[in-house]
């Protein structure tokens, strides 16, 4: 089963032969992210969320 981005509007997946990484564990970092994926500041992801390599700080 692919691994799906989880930001707004992006339906990246790892099928497509983009990168998925996990959120950092770093809160800082991690709200940074939070920012950049345009659901909301009280939006957080689950363990299992990930986000594509065009969406993510990596
Ligand atoms: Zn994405």
């Amino acid at each position: 089963m692919p691994s799906y981005c989880s930001a707004y509007k992006c339906s990246n997946n790892s099928d497509q032969g983009y990168a998925l990484v996990r959120y950092p564990r770093d809160e800082t970092l991690k709200r940074k992210w939070i920012a950049a994926v345009g659901r909301g500041k009280n939006w957080s992801p689950s363990s299992s969320q990930k986000l594509c390599e065009v969406n993510s700080y990596v």
